[in-house]
């Protein structure tokens, strides 16, 4: 599942290829997503200028030169290809149609984008540029975990007297917008902080060192991502989902690399979610 360095990682591969340039022609192959797909939304987007493409946590916005901009949700398998060869840039030739390949854009420059999604729990809308604020699916959402608007008297204050695990206080979007599974566990291993520990529990300066390590940790799948897009042309031109080395994890079993530690990562379920960590220097 994208989480927002993927997110923003396939922002960035639109925004390299639709940025300025013209959507000639919007195909949709069916009527839904996870929702309905807005009314006459190939109409609404055949034609018009890309003015930008902007991410609120794991949301793409598509600001139309209509004065629209086009919401985009990846959800559970989404997934975004571009093909084409305009000014030679790439030389993935437009592959066959498949099955799920839902939404197609044809630039005027010769690229497409397809977006692929098997299991259809993505989702695309579309609202006045400005107004996202109001969407509900973006109304209720907390501060961006690499913005201002985040810090340590934010998180310490969304903390107190938190009687739930770390773990779910962290994946509560209202508190931090766009932290998901896999990049939870690998801030509160840095931490050393134990995902069961309760929210309202740990001593302030712990909750506060947890402002740097999230933004540290998304920053680099981020410039991880950043290098697999300049690959990505050798690839299938495929967006967003890159190669990691995560210390926790998907790593039960193996040793903790935590220098001077002996401990070893371990699997627990909460709230119906895996979480990794090492018992022994993670309190
Ligand atoms: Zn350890």
């Amino acid at each position: 599942m994208p989480e927002l360095p993927e997110v923003e990682t396939v922002r960035r591969g639109l925004a390299s290829v639709m940025e300025g340039g013209t959507i000639a022609r919007a195909e949709v192959r069916r009527p839904d997503l996870r929702w309905p797909f807005p009314d006459g939304m190939a109409a609404r987007l055949t034609g018009q200028g890309v003015r930008a493409i902007r991410r609120r946590s794991k949301y793409i916005l598509i600001d139309l030169a209509s004065g629209e901009s086009l919401l985009v949700h990846l959800g559970m398998s989404g997934r975004m290809t571009i093909s084409g060869d305009p000014l030679g840039k790439f030389v993935h030739d437009h592959p066959t149609r498949v099955a799920h390949d839902h939404v197609v854009w044809d630039m005027a420059d010769g690229t497409r984008v397809t977006f692929n999604d098997a299991r259809r729990f993505g989702a695309m809308d579309l609202l006045p540029t400005g107004d996202e604020t109001a969407h509900p699916l973006l109304a209720k959402l907390g501060p961006e975990p690499l913005g201002n608007a985040f810090n340590e008297e934010v998180l310490i204050k969304a903390f107190q007297n938190r009687n739930t695990p770390v773990k779910s206080a962290l994946l509560d979007q209202r508190i931090v917008a766009g932290l998901g599974n896999i990049y939870v566990c690998e801030a509160l291993f840095r931490a050393g902080i134990s995902p069961t520990r309760k929210a309202g529990k740990i001593g302030k300066s712990r909750v506060a060192s947890l402002v740097p390590i999230i933004r540290d940790v998304l920053t680099e799948a981020i410039e991880a991502g950043g290098s697999s897009l300049r690959d990505y042309r050798q690839a299938d031109g495929e967006l967003g989902y890159f190669q990691h080395s995560f210390a926790v994890y998907g790593q039960e079993g193996q040793p903790c690399t935590r220098d001077g530690c002996t401990g070893t990562v371990k699997r627990i379920v909460q709230s119906g979610r895996s979480s990794f960590y090492c018992a022994q220097c993670q309190r």
